[in-house]
């Protein structure tokens, strides 16, 4: 059976008036999903931020323990100069051995240096670690509330709008292909997601540029599909004037 101009007017109307109950719920949702999601991003890199923090700061405290470990073994060594100090043969090897301490003597002011360095190091990314985790909190809250507020928003629509999702695959499917992709394309396009119109107090309803008699009359036949010269809207029919 082949379906008329008229009923394809009247199926493309109907998925019109499916979308827009659709659009409206997600309107009503607004940015949520968007703030939401942007949150989830947030948190993320500060959580990798503060994982680098954890890191650098774990390397800072190795480079202690070696440096520690340093000052040990030259202090090791001192000793035993020391110890062969009181045994040399000349002036010659004393001070050799002289030369050798203050070496090590000077390579333990650098390694006490360094750890003073990093002990200075871990002291501020400890605060600045700080400042992250707390900034990381208060966005896990926020992202808890709105999460929580979109959940609320969802469920009391979800209904409506499965319901909806359901009728809108009918309502597609009494839609030829071509005449379905070219709604979708207006669709996308249009400021209000209305692709499909009627024709209103003489003017199109979508776009309200004045429809002149004739071609109101060619609409309400319904012998073809008469897109709006103006906006390219679908006009599906002439709205009956009440008087
Ligand atoms: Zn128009």
């Amino acid at each position: 059976m082949e379906s008329t101009v008229a009923s394809k007017l009247e199926a493309l109307l109907k998925l019109q008036s499916i979308d827009s109950q659709l659009d409206e719920i997600r309107r009503v949702r607004g940015d949520l999903p968007e703030e939401v999601q942007d949150l989830e991003d947030e948190i993320e890199g500060y959580e990798v931020r503060v994982r680098k923090f954890d890191d650098e700061v774990g390397a800072l405290n190795d480079a202690i323990v070696q440096r520690k470990q340093a000052i040990k073994d030259s202090e090791g060594l001192i000793r035993k100069y020391e110890e062969q100090q009181e045994n040399v043969r000349n002036n010659r090897e004393y001070d050799a051995i002289t030369k050798e301490v203050e070496l090590q003597k000077l390579e333990i002011q650098i390694s006490e240096k360094k750890i003073k360095e990093a002990h200075y190091q871990i002291e501020q990314k400890i605060a600045e670690i700080e400042g992250t985790k707390n900034r990381l909190e208060e966005r896990r809250k926020d992202l808890e509330n709105k999460k929580h507020e979109l959940d609320q928003i969802v469920s009391e629509s979800e209904e409506e709008e499965n319901k909806l999702e359901q009728e809108r695959v009918s309502a597609s499917e009494q839609i030829e292909d071509r005449l379905l992709s070219a709604y979708s394309r207006i669709r996308k396009n249009v400021r209000n997601g209305l692709a499909v119109v009627q024709v209103k107090r003489d003017a199109c309803g979508g776009c309200f540029n004045t429809v002149p008699p004739q071609r109101q009359a060619d609409i309400a036949a319904q012998k073809k599909v008469i897109v709006c010269e103006h906006c390219g809207r679908i006009l599906a029919g002439v709205e009956q004037r009440v008087y």
